[in-house]
């Protein structure tokens, strides 16, 4: 589902990710940990084109993101190309983005009515659905100020799936939230993740990584050191990078 090969970007002269190989299977989970500023929300954010890639590939679902190839040279999509690649790809961010004048069910129906164009009463029927879904059923009608903080990172998951995404991205959804409040976003992720959903999570929720990953990756300074099986990666990390890293977060 996702493909990158030896994925480089740069901001001028900052080198940000010097050659990212990886690959996602339908179904799969990765989660991606790193310090701080090695370049893991910004790979997040190239997966689905809000970043644009300097070298390499990457490929979303069998197709490039954010270009056309023909004969060996690479064209930039159309802005409204990109927007339809981009429209498959759900994101999920640290600090919720939900929209602060409307209410939990507004914002579930913004994106399938404006964007999809879905009549009216079919999202709202779909937003209900998804509100029930990750355990929010009562707060159809609540403004995000009125929701906790775990609330409304469902409502904001709730949100990016009502566009029937075939990814979902997650950058650090629970880093914001009081520890009480980090499970039950945890456990939204967890049966989304049971459900089949292919997912790619910057998260150092090492219990979460554990039980629902599939592949575990450690970045550090633009550069996949490590990556395999989380319960493997975890107990048995082989460089000496990862094993400082996970001394310091475990
Ligand atoms: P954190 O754990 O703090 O979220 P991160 O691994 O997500 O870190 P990134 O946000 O990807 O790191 O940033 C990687 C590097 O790229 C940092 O040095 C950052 O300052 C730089 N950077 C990110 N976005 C931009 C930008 N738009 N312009 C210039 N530099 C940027
Ligand atoms: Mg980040």
């Amino acid at each position: 589902m996702v493909r990158a090969e030896r994925v480089c970007k740069n901001f001028g002269a900052l080198n940000v990710l010097k050659g990212i190989t990886l690959e996602v299977k339908r179904g799969e989970v990765l989660c991606l940990i790193g310090p701080s500023g090695s370049g893991k929300s910004t790979f997040l954010r190239c997966i689905n084109h809000l970043e644009r890639v300097n070298a390499g590939r990457l490929y979303v679902d069998g197709d490039l993101v954010g270009y056309r190839e023909k004969n060996g040279k690479l064209y930039e999509l159309h802005p409204r190309d990109a927007a339809k690649q981009r429209r498959d790809i759900g994101m999920v961010f640290q600090h919720f983005n939900l929209f602060p004048h409307r209410t939990a069910l507004e914002n579930i129906i913004e994106a399938p009515t404006q964007v999809k164009k879905l009549k009216r009463a079919d999202a709202v029927a779909r937003a209900r659905e998804l509100l029930a879904r990750v355990g929010l059923a009562d707060k159809a009608d609540a403004y995000p100020a009125q929701l906790s903080g775990g609330q409304q990172q469902r409502v904001a998951i709730a949100r990016a799936l009502a566009m029937d995404p075939k990814l979902m991205l997650f950058d650090e959804p629970t880093s914001a939230l009081d520890p009480e409040l980090v499970g039950e976003v945890l456990g939204v992720m967890r049966e989304l993740a049971a459900s089949g959903m292919t997912m790619v999570v910057v998260t150092h929720e090492m219990g979460f990584a554990r039980e629902v990953a599939d592949q575990l990756v450690f970045m550090d300074g633009g550069v996949v050191v490590e990556a395999g099986d989380p319960r493997e990666l975890l107990a048995n990390p082989q460089q000496d990078r990862t094993k400082a890293f996970l001394s310091r977060i475990l």
